[in-house]
């Protein structure tokens, strides 16, 4: 069998091994959180001590996490019309996402559709933070409160979002912040209360824990709102339903992995992404890499060659045992092309063709060099006639 590189971090992290073992060694017991015998307070040990572990990886109070079955679920947990603040009840009545917000978050939480609005960003991908402040100070001067909501670091490109300027505008305007971080944490510095986020959604299986859990954090307690699955009164009546605890273990682990090596990892990773860089511009000097001119988190490389189409790439390098993603997503035979890079105002033609690398801890200088010659030789087979002409 060829050994086969795994370049899709974005998409999931593989397992690490400090996550699997807090997993099985808690599958190995029972015990449900809420019961008062010794398993139940076993079991609710583990719950806690993996709530401190992810609330230390935002730099937040263990008592803000509301454990989820992962960062979708938070996405939809966060914009809700009910959110307020204990200072300041008026529950917020507009929420304001990013263009090239997750699907989860582009689909409004639970407002209706007519109360959602969209935020540009500039053509490398990053928020438009002049349009971010028309918008809120247009809605406030109308008397509507806002939730804004971006991503600290988006998932194709890997650009990196302004998010402490984006916090200032909003609060000088009396709104609240949401963030999506799943990308970011243990990628970048970002502590909840030095950016002044209001409330961030994170994912186990993005940062090596298992799939399944995730958390919104609440950065303070005066922040409140109505929940959205009730029934028993699990996470403090936040989200009603059995924990799944042996995943929350996972993901307490890998929080803290994910922060323990990041400075290194960064570095590390930052330069393969050169290798990967230097390489793909030697290979076709007219290979796009988008969002090339904004910071990006050292892991992510998002490109085009114009005239090879994305998915039939996607195919040959997987036969080759190559993992990586399309910046496009297909459904019913047709693919769709991004939406964060239609906001980033990239034709379609050369959005087709986007290729999504992204590496993680176990990449390797070996993994970028095969990519590379398999890629080379997938440019050389294809040929300038071979391309669709863009
Ligand atoms: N937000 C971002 C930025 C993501 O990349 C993803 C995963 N693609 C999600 C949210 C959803 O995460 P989960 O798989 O935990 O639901």
């Amino acid at each position: 069998m060829v050994s086969r590189v795994y370049l899709d971090w974005n998409a999931t992290a593989p397992l690490r091994a400090e996550s699997r073992e807090a997993l099985l060694s808690t599958l190995r017991e029972a015990g449900n959180p809420s019961s008062v015998h010794a398993q139940g307070r076993d079991a609710r040990a583990l719950l806690e001590r993996a709530r401190n572990q992810v609330a230390a990886m935002l730099g937040a109070e263990a008592r803000g996490v509301i454990f989820t079955s992962g960062a979708t679920e938070a996405n939809m947990l966060a914009p809700t019309p009910t959110l307020h603040t204990a200072d300041d009840p008026r529950p917020v009545t507009r929420l304001l996402a990013s263009a090239v917000e997750h699907p989860s978050v582009q689909a409004g939480g639970r407002f209706a559709p007519d109360a959602v609005d969209t935020v540009p960003v500039t053509p490398d991908g990053v928020l438009d933070l002049d349009a971010l402040e028309a918008a809120v100070s247009r809605l406030a001067a109308a008397g509507e409160r806002v939730l804004v909501s971006i991503m600290a670091v988006n998932n194709e490109t890997g650009v990196i979002q302004p998010v402490a300027e984006a916090a200032r505008i909003v609060h000088e305007a009396g709104g609240l912040l949401h963030v999506d971080a799943v990308q970011a944490v243990g990628r970048i510095e970002f502590n909840i209360n030095e950016m002044d986020v209001d409330l961030a959604t994170v994912s186990s299986h993005k940062i090596g824990g298992p799939q399944g859990a995730g958390a919104l954090v609440r950065a303070d307690d005066r922040l409140q709102f109505a929940p959205a699955i009730r029934g028993g009164g699990q996470e403090r009546g936040w989200r009603a339903g059995t924990e799944n605890v042996a995943a929350i273990a996972g993901f307490g682990a890998a929080a803290v992995e994910a922060t323990r090596g990041r400075l290194a990892e960064t570095a590390r990773l930052g330069g393969l992404r050169e290798y990967l860089e230097r390489g793909l511009l030697e290979i076709e000097p007219d290979t796009v890499v988008f969002g090339q001119r904004a910071g990006r988190a050292a892991n992510t490389t998002l490109f085009a060659v114009p005239g090879i189409r994305a998915e039939t790439a996607l195919i040959a390098l997987d036969l080759e045992g190559i993992a990586v993603s399309s910046g496009a997503a297909c459904s019913s035979g047709k693919v769709t092309p991004s939406h964060v890079l239609a906001a980033m105002g990239v034709p379609l033609e050369i959005a087709a063709g986007a290729i999504r690398v992204s590496t993680g801890w176990s990449t390797s200088e070996t993994d970028i060099e095969t990519f590379l010659k398999t890629w080379r030789k997938y440019v050389a087979a294809l040929g300038k006639a071979g391309r669709k002409a863009a």
